[in-house]
């Protein structure tokens, strides 16, 4: 007994050395080409418009391999999740935000009048609007001005220190014209804080964004912001020409804010790579943005947001009015946009406790004209293509970032399921939000 009890012992201990050898031998093979995971959708919708049923995404660390069919071999070794309940679409880009306008309920102030408070702990509440970002299917932000460079710190630190946050392209201080009355002892004769006196100064202003580590130019063309409709031309086209070539020199894209045609037409005229917001664009602008492949970025879903949080906003019923009469034309000049055969993309000036909504504005497309199928390329491949990224972001196709969002349902039908049925969120091969066990019954 005893002896054959010894037996069955060593023998059970070398199946366990040979268990874990194999195990080795299997971590190692897997080790060698980057973790693999295998991750099986209900369909595969890809930015591009291509549908695989039932397929299956290969990913090898931050990169997806390839799509599989259903009865493709899975490579061995790889980690088999399943999504088969969902259907995957590409991690959403949003293309305008503010990721560090963080609105401390508690503080009884409205968001636009908090206490001023240290950057870096702007940079820490900032996580707030970086998950909920997340957590609306959207992997990969621009976001288009920040104060004191808190933006390039939240992308750095998502970026090398583990934070959790949705990829980030950058603008730092959005380029702005200076209006008098200035406080005392204002040197105005150099340009501070994306702060510019006078045009000879915009290379400089542009220039000191890139060099603190800005990916992106912003410039605001015209007044408007807020409860704010205004659309009043801020900077000329000649200095907005003398802003685009300087960001193109120094190798950067740039995004142009214009609340008003005029700035509009102006923005299209110097070479922008994005207009942002405006309204009333006439078809002359529109069709030259047709031909210069400038993208219009109209942001309509920022006011209805505006409107309905008007109660913390402390807005007036005469402000509110204001900002439903600019989003119906808004939305007027996203449609006649969208027959014209512009290319939009998906931003939602997303500020405070509007992250977590950024993708609302693809209801808007819709209701304007688009399929769900080409509301989705807006917040994809355009968004890519935006960033200069169409090789890497904005498809689930081989050699891109793993960043996937599965929704619930089919996109392709309803566009509410990509606004309001994400389930699931992969950032560059990592599993970064899973709702999928809090699903109802
Ligand atoms: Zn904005």
């Amino acid at each position: 007994m005893a002896d054959s009890h010894f037996v069955a012992h060593l023998s059970g201990m070398r199946t366990r050395i040979l268990h874990s050898a194999i195990a080795a031998l299997l971590l190692g093979a897997t080790n060698l080409g980057a973790q693999l995971k295998a991750v099986r959708f209900a369909a595969v919708v890809d930015g591009s418009g291509t549908v695989t049923q039932r397929g299956v995404v290969i990913v090898s660390g931050d990169t997806i391999l390839r799509v599989a069919r259903p009865n493709d071999p899975i490579p061995q070794g790889a980690q088999v999740v399943d999504m088969s309940r969902y259907t995957a679409i590409p991690g959403m880009i949003d293309v305008h935000t503010h990721m560090t306008y963080y609105w401390d309920s508690t503080s009884g102030t409205d968001p636009w009048r908090q206490p001023q408070r240290q950057p870096e702990q702007t940079v820490q509440l900032a996580r707030w609007n970086a998950m909920r970002t997340l957590e609306s299917g959207v992997t990969t932000v621009r976001d288009l001005g920040a104060s004191n460079y808190t933006d390039i710190a939240i992308r750095d630190s998502i970026n090398k220190a583990g934070w959790i946050g949705p990829r980030m392209f950058v603008a730092g201080f959005g380029l702005q014209r200076a209006r008098p009355p200035y406080r005392p002892n204002t040197d105005t004769t150099r340009t501070q804080r994306g702060r510019v006196y006078d045009i000879s100064q915009i290379p400089e202003a542009v220039k000191q964004q890139v060099d603190a580590g800005a990916d992106y130019i912003k410039m605001y063309g015209s007044t408007g912001s807020g409860a704010d409709v205004t659309g009043n031309e801020t900077f000329s086209g000649a200095e907005m020409k003398a802003a685009v070539d300087a960001a193109r020199r120094l190798g950067k894209r740039i995004a142009i804010h214009s609340y008003g045609p005029v700035g509009g037409h102006d923005a299209v005229a110097a070479g922008a790579t994005s207009l942002e917001h405006a309204i009333d664009l006439d078809d002359a602008t529109l069709a030259e943005m047709k031909s210069k492949g400038v993208f219009y970025v109209p942001t309509v879903d920022h006011n209805r947001y505006y409107a309905e949080y008007a109660k913390d906003f402390r807005y007036t019923p005469q402000q509110v009015a204001a900002l439903d009469s600019f989003r119906v034309l808004n939305f007027e000049t996203a449609r006649r946009a969208i027959k014209a055969g512009v290319k939009l993309g998906m931003g939602s000036d997303a500020v405070f406790h509007m992250f977590g909504q950024n993708t609302r504005e693809l209801g808007w497309y819709v209701k304007a004209g688009m399929t769900p199928a080409q509301a989705l390329g807006t917040a994809t491949v355009n968004g890519a293509a935006i960033l200069g990224q169409d090789k890497k972001l904005g498809r689930i196709a081989p050699g891109y970032f793993a960043d996937i969002t599965a929704v619930e349902g089919d996109p392709l039908a309803d566009i509410n399921v990509v606004i309001d049925k994400v389930r699931w969120v992969m950032k560059g091969g990592t599993v970064v939000v899973d709702k999928t066990a809090a699903r109802s019954p």
